[in-house]
C-alpha cells in the first residue's frame, strides 16, 4: 500500500515538472503553438497539392529549432501536435487551459476562390489589448521582414480562440493564401518556412 502511494506522488511531481512547475521554476515565457489541422484533415490545399497541415507543422518545428539554436531556449514552447495527427479542437484548448501560457498561437494558411487575393492575416477573438498588441507586432514583422501584404488584425469567432481567450492572449495566424500561386510557391520552399518561423518567433 505504501509503495503505491509513493509511486502516485512521484507521478504527480513528474507531470508537474513537465508543465506548470517548469514555468515557475525557470521564469521563461511559455508559448503554446498550434499547427492547425493534421491527419485526415489536410486543411486547405494548393493547386500543386501543397497541404496546409504540412506547411504549418513545418513552421512550428522550425520555431522550436530556432528557439534552441538561436535563442538558447529563451521560450518554453509546447505544441498541440508534433506530427501528422488529427487532434480535436477541444484537446488543443485543454493544453492552454492547463498551462495558462503567455501566448497561444494557432497557425493556418488561407484559401479563397479568388486566386488573386494574397497576404497574411491575424485573428483575435475580441479586442483584448495584449492579443491585439501581439497581432500587430507579428503582422508588422511579416510585412517588414518578409514582404507579406498584411491587413489590420481581425476578430474571428474561432473555437480555439473562444475557448482560450480567458487563459492567455490568443491569436490565429493565416500565413498567406494557398489559393494564390505566388504565395503557395513561397510556402512550398522550406527556406521560406524557416524565415517565417524566425519572424514569428522574434515577434513574440
Ligand atoms: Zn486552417
Amino acid at each position: 500500500m505504501k509503495a503505491r502511494i509513493v509511486v502516485l506522488i512521484c507521478g504527480l511531481m513528474l507531470s508537474n515538472n513537465k508543465t506548470i512547475g517548469q514555468t515557475i521554476q525557470t521564469g521563461r515565457k511559455v508559448v503554446v503553438l498550434d499547427a492547425g489541422h493534421g491527419g485526415s484533415d489536410s486543411g486547405t490545399v494548393s493547386e500543386g497539392g501543397l497541404q496546409e497541415k504540412d506547411v504549418v507543422l513545418d513552421i512550428v518545428r522550425y520555431m522550436i529549432a530556432w528557439n534552441k539554436s538561436l535563442l538558447e531556449s529563451k521560450y518554453d514552447i509546447y505544441l498541440t501536435r508534433r506530427k501528422d495527427t488529427l487532434i480535436s479542437l477541444t484537446d488543443r484548448t485543454k493544453l492552454v487551459k492547463h498551462l495558462k501560457p503567455d501566448v497561444f498561437i494557432s497557425l493556418h494558411c488561407n484559401h479563397l476562390n479568388d486566386t488573386n487575393i494574397q497576404g497574411a492575416e491575424i485573428y483575435t477573438y475580441d479586442s483584448n489589448e495584449l492579443s491585439l498588441l501581439y497581432a500587430k507586432i507579428i503582422l508588422n514583422e511579416l510585412n517588414q521582414d518578409l514582404g507579406f501584404k498584411t491587413r489590420k488584425p481581425k476578430q474571428g469567432n474561432f473555437q480555439v480562440l473562444r475557448e482560450t481567450k480567458e487563459h492567455c492572449p490568443a491569436l490565429l495566424l493565416e500565413l498567406g493564401y494557398l489559393s494564390n500561386s505566388s504565395e503557395s510557391y513561397y510556402l512550398n520552399d522550406s527556406q521560406n518556412r524557416k524565415a517565417l518561423a524566425l519572424s514569428i518567433l522574434m515577434s513574440i
